[in-house]
């Protein structure tokens, strides 16, 4: 009986192959080399730990600046990145791997923006209505690129999230560069910048813009008393310089030579 119902499923197995039929869609989601970072941004407490530190770490650092705020000194002010630092872009990713790719997609990006779909980090929103309770402004920085909505749309977002803020003076969209510097020197002529919030190092500093993986580590080290202090870092395994300082490209095409260059990312300092 067992030897008829497994020659059975052998010869299923035949026909199948005869037709053409392939595994390759269960093997492309097996070998995705997303998967492990979106399910970690998706479910892990402990990425929304990570939030919190940053932002408990920010609400401290706003309250010692208050505290040791003199008479003739500039406002206060917060300067933050957008996306993955205040808004989690959690639904992209998880349709972004349904649909079984495994780079960032930018039309499906640019579809998705205008749902409004964002949700606020962990403590974000607390954060925010702390720092506007206590008169330090907040200034958003953001590169976004969704053609001619792109303002319209970043300030729709931030609004129907109830931050605070969240007008034109406070909101730069940022579309032909990723440059941060221009609109945060104008923002630390006029305020204390008391501290700046991002994911990518590019939202502190636009020295760290440098394609080599180990200059751009080099580079953070020597900065390293500032972070926890006046930057405050979040988490972002999926996207950011860091997959540029990879590829050389912050959106690189999904090809086999990425894949390949991503796992030789992954064994750079392998053990013989
Ligand atoms: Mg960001």
């Amino acid at each position: 009986m067992v030897v008829k119902y497994f020659s059975r499923y052998v010869a299923a197995i035949l026909v199948l192959a005869s037709l053409g039929f392939s595994f390759k869609a269960y093997g492309a989601e097996r070998e995705n080399i997303l998967v492990v970072a979106v399910a970690w941004k998706q479910t892990a407490a402990e990425y929304r730990a990570l939030y919190h530190q940053g932002f408990n770490i920010a609400a401290q650092k706003v309250r010692d600046a208050l505290a040791a705020r003199g008479q003739d000194q500039k406002p206060l002010a917060v300067l933050t990145d957008l996306d993955d630092t205040l808004v989690l872009p959690l639904k992209y990713w998880g349709s972004l791997i349904a649909g079984g790719q495994d780079f960032f997609d930018d039309a499906l990006w640019d579809a998705w923006i205008p749902k409004h779909e964002m949700t606020p980090a962990p403590g974000a929103l607390e954060f925010l209505k702390f720092c506007e309770a206590n008169g330090v402004e907040v200034f958003y920085v953001t590169n976004r690129d969704q053609g001619a909505d792109t303002y319209k749309l970043a300030l729709a977002s931030i609004r129907l999230l109830g931050f605070p803020y969240a007008d034109e003076k406070h909101l730069t969209v940022q579309i032909e560069t990723s440059n941060k510097e221009t609109p945060q020197q104008a923002i630390a002529e006029k305020y204390d910048v008391v501290c700046y919030l991002g994911d990518n190092l590019n939202d502190f500093k636009r020295v760290y813009y440098v394609k080599d993986v180990n200059e751009r580590i080099a580079l953070m080290e020597k900065d390293k008393d500032l972070f926890g202090d006046k930057f405050i870092l979040f988490p972002n395994p999926t996207d950011g310089h860091w997959i540029r300082a990879i590829f050389g490209d912050s959106e690189p095409p999904a090809n086999d030579e990425n894949r390949k260059k991503f796992g030789e990312a992954a064994t750079a300092n392998k053990s013989k």
